[in-house]
């Protein structure tokens, strides 16, 4: 059994009379990557940061790295790095300059030429914070969180504003701390991302989870759809299968989806009909999402 880095139980966060967290229990073990996912407001940012030891709680346990956060010492901060939703650098201070202040903390940091290229930014080591694109500096930030080589990183939101390359490479890094051992709470808005990276994701809703577990066990369950363009001249009762039509295509949806393929392909050859747009698509975590957030999307 691998232990638990983080651990929270019952936690609650009141702002005034706002109740942002309700309630929240959770467990982060060793090694893994574990995503937040939740609309706006849902209250991940704050519990993150109470599990940084950035804000207290209004009730409930919490615990990482054997610690209570916000008695935490500067030893355990050491241990940790944290990406944070708002820029933390100094502007007038050079991309290495600031990594070389963020190193400084750490009893054993990475070499601040390697976070530089880690990070993408080797042509930019010798620009001020301030005149960096907001892409890179959320790319300075991700270098900052990176630099202590910390065994548990927190990284809010870590690639909004990346460009698809610098995104992609955000992806890699962030998959090879798990590979080096490291634990990772990340929040995100991009499904495709907690789909790519996470062994496993809360979905955060009002402040509660609504659903947690590993993102394929979340949409198994969730049938796959088969949609396609009604050929002209067909109308819907022809098609072999009960179908509707969805924003103007033809929708079948199904958990065992090979028998209906083969159905409806052999019907389309048979009736010598083109279905072009032909397509099969498996749900998505962003399906499971969304039923959850707005319930707008299919079962
Ligand atoms: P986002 O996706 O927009 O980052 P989030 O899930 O991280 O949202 P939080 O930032 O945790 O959400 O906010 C949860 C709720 O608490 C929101 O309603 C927000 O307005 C409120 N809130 C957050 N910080 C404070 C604060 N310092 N004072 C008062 N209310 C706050």
């Amino acid at each position: 059994m691998t232990s638990a880095v983080i651990t929270a139980d019952g936690l609650r966060k009141s702002y005034g009379r706002h109740d942002a967290v309700r309630g929240i229990d959770l467990e982060v073990r060793a090694g893994e990557i574990f995503a937040f996912l939740g609309p706006n407001g849902a209250g991940k940012t704050t519990t993150v940061e109470i599990l940084e030891g950035y804000r207290d709680p209004t009730a409930g346990k919490v615990e990482v790295l054997g610690a209570d956060p916000a008695r935490a010492d500067r030893e355990w901060r050491s241990r940790i790095g944290v990406m944070l939703q708002s820029w933390q650098v100094e502007p007038a201070l050079t991309v290495r300059e600031s990594l070389e202040q963020f190193a400084g903390y750490y009893p054993r940091p990475l070499p601040v030429e390697e976070v530089v290229q880690l990070v993408g930014l080797e042509e930019q080591g010798r620009t001020r914070a301030g005149r960096l694109s907001g892409g890179q500096q959320r790319r300075l930030d991700l270098g900052i969180a990176l630099i202590g080589d910390p065994e548990l990183l927190f990284l809010d939101e870590p690639t909004t504003g990346f460009d698809p390359a610098a995104r992609r490479g955000a992806w890699q890094i962030i998959a090879s701390l798990r590979e080096a051992g490291k634990t990772v709470l990340l929040t995100t808005h991009y499904l495709d991302e907690a789909q790519a990276l996470a062994d496993r994701v809360a979905i955060l809703v009002d402040g509660r989870i609504r659903t947690e577990g590993p993102p394929d066990s979340l949409v198994a369950g969730h049938a796959t759809r088969i949609t396609f363009t009604l050929p002209h001249g067909v109308e819907l009762p022809a098609l072999p299968e009960p179908a509707e039509v969805s924003a103007g295509r033809v929708e079948l949806r199904s958990d065992e989806p090979v028998p209906l393929v083969h159905a409806l392909t052999a019907w389309a050859v048979q009736n010598e009909l083109d279905l072009t747009d032909f397509e099969v698509r498996r749900p998505s975590l962003e399906d499971v999402y969304l039923e959850l957030t707005t319930g707008a999307a299919q079962p």
